[in-house]
């Protein structure tokens, strides 16, 4: 049956159809994240826009639950669905830049490490992910938070326009001058109004970083995070910072909280200057700041994200960075049950919060700091234990959140936080999801019902 759906959809395809027993199928099925484990009826290995409108009609006419996947990466593993047709963007791989116009078109299947080595041949860069194999795709159409955002904004603020294949299977170009509502709506709305099959970007000259983390022993977190708070206070554009309670990559499983600085200044004597402060507090049990080619600096944490490790992610902004959200922040992490356990705040300053609220669909644009709680173990029996630790961290955590969360950070079943997610966006991204996707064909996402109630 699963071979003869795969045979149909395989002759309107320039790429492969593949289904269970497939040379090639439990590859293509597998996400990063090893605790999905979920085996579609065919995946459609998209090669070009057609393949990709194609396939969006073969499995609205089969009646498939459709999936997207991008680079994979998405830790609630929405890209694939058991039973259903997951539409594989991964051999989508083009990235061209266009040196003189300072712009990159990307296409869907491209990951951050991917785009930045394009870029970075002409001395370009745009805002992406910190980790080098998350797909550009989920991340630009959450918002795409990253090590620029300071001064360049997120990477949503960068798009110039994307193609989108609807659910009609009709293929659109958005932007500010086209179909600007649907281009208001990909830009934080996630992956609920179509397949964007490719992403034009602004790129900006950045070819080196001043970058690294400043590691100190787990018990000064108290003094290092009170001074980090006033030093995140008052930063340049130029400089964006992470806190992260995280242990040695070295495998001694000693604990550690960290700071890492990413300052793309061109003025390298001011950006040393600017970092100074914060190497010099205390006594660091390693500093790994230096001058870095810009790709280097989202691949610093790619050791901690293996392919295959099983993650399970909780996540919120903080209302602020008190001294009593340290000491839980410090007593949880001490209870972590696996070394792939961290904390992680994202500083949020300078250009993304200088746009307003509803200028995009992604809406939080305050100042202020992100939490991600990521839990993640290689020993499935550990699971529980490591699921329960976010869980019982996310609740002591509680009263220190602010309800707003970035689509991307949340856990398969906070998949009903569309309020935390698009705050006062959300009713324009319900009146836009009944224009373009009334049957809520893309629904494996953060999903914005088209009949949902109070809209
Ligand atoms: C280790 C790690 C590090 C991360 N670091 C960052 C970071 O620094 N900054 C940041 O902002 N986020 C970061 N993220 C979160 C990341 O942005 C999301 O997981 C994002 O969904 C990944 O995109 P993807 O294409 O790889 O995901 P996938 O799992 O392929 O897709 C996720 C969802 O996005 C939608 N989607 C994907 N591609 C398309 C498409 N072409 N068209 C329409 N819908 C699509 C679908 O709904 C899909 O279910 C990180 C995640 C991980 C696991």
């Amino acid at each position: 049956m699963t071979g003869n759906l795969a045979a149909e959809l395989g002759a309107g395809l320039s790429g492969e159809a593949l289904a269970p027993g497939d040379p090639g199928y439990e590859m293509a099925r597998r996400i990063h994240n090893g605790l999905i484990d979920r085996r579609p009826a065919v995946i459609a290995r998209c090669g070009n826009t057609a393949d990709v409108s194609y396939a969006v009609g073969f499995g609205r006419e089969q009646e498939l639950e459709l999936s997207v996947r991008g680079g994979g990466h998405n830790v609630a593993g929405k890209a694939v669905a058991d039973g259903g047709l997951m539409i594989d963007l991964a051999p989508m791989k083009r990235v061209d830049v266009d040196p003189r116009a300072r712009r990159a078109r990307a296409q869907g299947g491209v990951t951050v490490g991917e785009y930045d080595r394009a870029t970075a041949a002409f001395g370009l860069a745009t805002t992406s992910g910190v980790v080098s194999s998350t797909g550009i795709a989920g991340l630009t159409l959450g918002g795409g938070q990253g090590w620029l955002m300071g001064r360049y904004g997120l990477a949503i603020d960068n798009l110039i326009s994307a193609e989108v294949v609807l659910a009609s299977g009709e293929v659109l170009t958005a932007s500010d001058d086209t179909n600007p509502d649907l281009f208001w709506a990909l830009r934080g709305g996630g992956g609920n109004f179509g397949v964007a099959t490719s992403f034009e970007f602004r790129a900006h000259p950045v070819i080196s970083v001043l970058g690294g983390p400043i590691l100190h022993p787990l018990g000064a977190a108290p003094q290092l995070m009170a001074f980090y708070r006033e030093f995140a206070s008052d930063l340049p554009d130029e400089l964006s910072t992470q806190a992260a309670f995280m242990h040695a990559p070295d495998g001694s499983g000693l604990k550690l909280c960290a700071v890492a600085v990413c300052h793309c200044g061109e003025d390298a004597a001011q950006a040393e200057a600017d970092v100074r402060p914060l190497r010099e507090f205390g006594s660091a049990a390693a500093d790994a700041v230096q001058r870095m080619p810009y790709p280097d600096i989202n691949t610093g944490v790619d050791w901690l994200f293996p392919k295959g490790a099983l993650s399970y992610w909780k996540s919120a902004f903080l209302s602020e960075l008190s001294e009593a959200a340290v000491q839980v922040i410090v007593a949880a992490f001490e209870q972590a049950p696996s070394e792939l356990c961290a904390l992680v705040l994202e500083d949020f300053h300078g250009a993304a919060t200088r746009v307003a609220t509803t200028a995009t669909a992604y809406p939080h644009r305050q100042p202020g700091f992100n939490l991600l709680l990521i839990s993640s173990w290689r020993d499935p029996s550990q699971s529980d234990a490591c699921i329960a630790w976010a869980h019982e961290t996310y609740a002591a955590l509680s009263p220190h959140m602010a309800s707003r969360a970035y689509t991307n950070y949340l856990a398969a079943e906070d998949y009903d936080r569309v309020k935390d997610a698009f705050g006062p966006n959300l009713d324009r991204l319900v009146e836009l999801k009944r224009r373009y996707d009334p049957d809520n064909l893309f629904h494996l996402n953060q999903n914005i019902a088209p009949a949902a109630a109070g809209a």
